[in-house]
């Protein structure tokens, strides 16, 4: 049994409907499918996901949803039409109007347009429509109850015909709906690939699979045939938007292959993400990703490297503040931390008071324009040379390196340029090792 998630673009129009249908019928073991909430038909468009999450906006400003509810209505009752579909959107829009003003965060709302999504693909497919609240549960505290999960979702193996199942939430045992992160509906397909002990489980997006780079950087890069788990969540992590990175978890411990594979050229061979990739000839990088825009809180004090504590200070600071690092790069009297995400200026004054309180470092700094690049691969390990070429490519390019880490599993080395060097730093890398 194969199970197979389609997104947002494959779900936006009718056309790209007909071609998920077309998918379904050319392999009868696509039994179990997920689907995302309809994404953008063109680039100016709204994706559904966003119009929900709008509307709970508008319902905490005004007391009710407006216009944004109203562009959810109308995009899925141009679906039905264009589909010719039997089905009532206007009731289901009113019943999600009630729960939405019932609902006191914004998980209800964000999760009806996987539910809309699957309600039009049963009745597209003819397939049972199974409430992913019904079978995705989460514990009280909010984390996701692998266990129960797995029990619930082990008796669709049985099912008779094929099910659909919308993606991104699931549900508390108080029964209100919670959502994973953005994206989420990856994750939904391996949870239940990972429940049925699929045989494979295919993600469908609209792209050919991974590329070396990002496409939108480098012209034409490279495809990537085969990456292996590991090598997805460091890419995925780094900015790769193909796939959640936290797919990898459900499916870890039975190694279900995924595969990347396009909904609009499903000819094309995609790309393979294995548990194990030993076997394959493979290039020494498997692929480059970055992030631009970090913050990095930078301190210097002497005679740090003799203060004992030092660093947990700092860091317990951090985590106080709800604030989550990436790297810590070093020095005898200065340490700087890397964050992913911007802060706003609030929480930079009170980490700034913080960090003074616990340590009074002589200097404090916050610069918020490090562009972090990863550069991936198995092959670096036990093997000579990648990073002399990764500085090498750098240098000639006229780029400084701010920062380098080379992570303890040898399968990447991060470093960290100035947002204005990010597109030179990445074709310079690409050029280095895939030309
Ligand atoms: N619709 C949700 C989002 O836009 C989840 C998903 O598509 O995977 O994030």
């Amino acid at each position: 049994m194969k199970v197979c998630k389609f997104g947002g673009t494959s779900m936006a129009t009718a056309e790209s409907i007909l071609k998920i249908k077309n998918i379904l019928n050319s392999d009868k073991t696509r039994k179990l499918v997920v689907v995302s909430a309809p994404g953008k038909r063109f680039k100016t468009d709204n994706k559904i996901t966003d119009l929900l999450y709008a509307a709970y906006k508008e319902k905490l400003t005004y007391g009710v949803p407006g216009a944004a509810l109203e562009e959810v209505c109308d995009r899925f009752e141009i679906l039905a039409r264009d589909l010719n579909l039997d089905i009532d959107i206007r009731s289901y829009i009113e019943e999600i109007e009630t729960g939405l003003i019932e609902s006191n965060n914004s998980d209800y709302i964000a999760s009806r347009g996987e539910y809309l999504s699957a309600r039009i693909m049963s009745k597209v497919l003819n397939f049972t429509f199974i409430d992913a609240g019904d079978i995705i549960k989460f514990r009280y505290d909010g984390s996701f109850d692998s266990e129960l999960t797995r029990d619930l979702v082990s008796e669709l193996k049985d099912i008779k015909g094929g099910a659909i199942i919308p993606g991104f939430y699931g549900r508390m045992p108080d029964k209100t709906i919670k959502t994973f992160s953005r994206g989420g509906s990856d994750v939904t397909g391996a949870i239940i690939a990972a429940g049925v002990n699929a045989t494979l489980y295919e993600n469908w997006t609209d792209v050919n699979g991974f590329m070396a780079c990002d496409p939108n950087i480098v012209t034409n890069p490279k495809w990537i045939e085969v990456l292996s788990y590991q090598e997805l969540r460091e890419l995925s992590y780094m900015g790769a938007n193909v796939l959640h990175p936290d797919s990898i978890f459900p499916i870890y411990d039975i190694g279900i292959p995924i595969i990347i594979k396009n909904t609009f050229n499903p000819t094309a061979l995609g790309t393979q993400i294995l548990k194990n990739v030993d076997g394959f000839d493979r290039p020494v990088i498997t692929g480059i990703a970055g992030k631009k825009s970090n913050t990095v809180i930078t301190l210097t004090k002497s005679m740090m490297n003799s203060e004992l504590g030092f660093g947990r200070k700092v860091l317990s600071v951090l985590e106080r503040n709800g604030v989550s690092f990436e790297h810590i790069p070093t020095g005898i009297d200065a340490m700087s931390i890397v964050v992913s995400n911007q802060l706003s200026e609030s929480l930079k004054q009170k980490i700034h008071d913080d960090i003074k309180g616990a340590v009074n470092p002589d200097t404090f700094d916050i610069s918020t324009t490090l562009s972090l690049i990863a550069i991936v691969g198995h092959g670096m390990a036990n093997r000579k040379g990648t990073a002399a070429k990764i500085c090498t490519a750098l240098y000639n390019a006229d780029i400084n390196i701010r920062m380098i880490d080379q992570g303890s599993s040898e399968m990447n080395v991060i470093v960290g340029v100035e947002d204005a060097d990010y597109s030179k730093s990445i074709n310079a890398l690409y050029d280095a090792f895939f030309k």
